[in-house]
């Protein structure tokens, strides 16, 4: 896998993140107290649509590391991210090498503006 290759895919997963962010905000503003949500698997697979069910709490707890994501069991891309957390809904991983840098860079572009 070349380097452009790893840049798109880590791009795709930053669009779902947008999006779960959303949900997230918009859960919050309403003050509901739902066990768990519909979240956006953040795969690296622009075309999937799949959802993994998260409380708040827990979506916020990945969201506290910038190269973290939630995934759906299996839709792990081995070449630029790596299993930290698996549940039985829902895997937690991790990037490494130039994805990983680039979420960071992607997560602090989106907290400035
Ligand atoms: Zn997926």
């Amino acid at each position: 896998m070349d380097e452009a290759t790893k840049a798109r895919l880590a791009k795709n997963e930053d669009f779902f993140r947008e999006v779960n962010a959303r949900i997230n905000e918009t859960a919050e503003s309403h003050g509901l107290d739902s066990p768990s949500y519909e979240f956006f698997c953040e795969c690296s697979d622009a075309t999937c649509v799949e959802r993994v069910n998260l409380t708040l709490s827990e979506y916020e707890h990945v969201r506290a590391e910038p190269k973290r994501f939630v995934v759906k069991n299996n839709h792990v891309v081995k070449e630029i991210e790596h299993v930290v957390e698996t549940v039985p809904d829902h895997m937690v991983i991790e990037k490494h090498g130039e994805a990983g840098r680039i979420a960071v860079e992607l997560e602090a572009k989106s907290t400035e503006e």
